[in-house]
């Protein structure tokens, strides 16, 4: 398969993960199509081409997925678990749509490739009852049960690709991401995640007071950098791998550490941790490398402390203005 200048789809593009992946394409020598509701917040557009468009709307996708041969699915309407745990209705209404319309028109347009992002929500509520998790290996799928209509909706899209591999030959690429972090994705207004939420409010924090962590701060999960995640994507499409792939860290930790390693990188000690209700996820979850190793010959390689430290200061910039 060709790699260099090859035409290529990134939808959400305007997002986090979609536009860290446009610059990472780009610097690979591919022709990139950038697509989104948006453009991306917090720099310029990368792509050589960027159009605003609503990928629920079919008309919208067959205008995205013309003369491209590969597609980089990322567009979601998405967020923390404060948007995941309130949102189940308008989250699959919106994700399916998308995913049905994108995949399809995908396949009418003649591209040769597809990568569905998907996530570690679709893995059961079963599994994750322990901060002393077994990591979740691939197969650990079924029987399902996602906890959240998020969830739910990934696996059908999972689904989907399959049988279009199946009944048209469309070539999908799967890849199930764990708790990606890094600069230039949102910190603030509601669909913020953990690693980004902390930084913020320890950024904002005053010497002597506490932030607020949702449950007791037990809950354990891996977080994985921006960097090993684009990189990871680029090589799972570029792989002959068409079975769902993990792609995170197996590094467990509480959130109560991940905020410890925060203040420390912070240089403010004296800010404390206050414990409150809110929306906590699933108890425990980590991610099994064992095929990621296998299929890619890598995996994830940057250090939660190397990755929060850019991560830090890039938000303290934004709080600071
Ligand atoms: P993000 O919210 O930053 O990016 C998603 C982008 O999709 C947004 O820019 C949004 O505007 C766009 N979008 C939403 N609805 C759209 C529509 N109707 N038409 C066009 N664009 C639309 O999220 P992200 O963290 O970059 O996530 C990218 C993908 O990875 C998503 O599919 C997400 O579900 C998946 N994922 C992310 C994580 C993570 O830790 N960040 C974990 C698991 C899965």
């Amino acid at each position: 398969m060709a790699d260099q200048r090859t035409r290529v789809l990134v939808t959400g593009a305007g997002g986090f993960i979609g536009h860290h992946l446009v610059t990472h394409l780009k610097q690979r020598g591919h022709w990139v199509r950038g697509v989104d509701l948006r453009e991306p917040e917090f720099t310029e557009v990368d792509a050589d081409e960027f159009e605003l468009l609503d990928l629920r709307r079919w008309d919208d996708c067959l205008v995205a997925t013309r003369g491209v041969e590969h597609v980089y699915a990322l567009a979601a309407d998405m967020g923390g678990m404060g948007f995941i745990s309130s949102n189940h209705a308008t989250i699959l209404r919106n994700n399916a749509l998308i995913n049905l319309h994108t995949l399809e028109a995908a396949r009418v347009n003649g591209a040769s490739r597809y990568l569905f992002s998907s996530s570690a929500c679709i893995y059961p509520d079963y599994l994750q009852t322990d901060t002393d998790v077994r990591p979740l290996k691939e197969q650990d799928a079924y029987p399902a049960n996602p906890q959240d209509a998020y969830g739910w909706e990934k696996l059908v899209a999972e689904r989907l690709c399959e049988y279009y591999t199946g009944e048209y030959g469309l070539v999908t690429r799967v890849v199930r991401f764990h708790n990606i972090y890094g600069p230039y994705g949102t910190y603030d207004g509601g669909r913020e995640k953990a690693p980004a939420a902390l930084c913020r409010k320890i950024a904002r924090a005053e010497p002597g007071e506490d932030i607020e962590i949702w449950g007791d701060g037990e809950q354990t999960r891996s977080f994985c950098y921006i960097d090993d995640c684009v990189e990871g994507i680029h090589r799972l499409m570029r792989s002959d791998h068409g079975e769902p792939l993990n792609l995170g860290t197996d590094h467990l930790v509480t959130i109560n550490e991940l905020a410890r390693l925060i203040l420390q990188i912070s240089g403010k000690p004296d800010v404390g941790l206050r414990h409150v209700d809110g929306p906590q996820g699933v108890r425990g979850r980590n991610s099994d490398n064992t095929r990621l190793r296998e299929v890619l010959g890598w995996e994830p390689r940057t250090s939660l402390e190397a990755g929060l430290q850019e991560t830090y200061r890039w938000i303290e910039k934004q709080v600071r203005g």
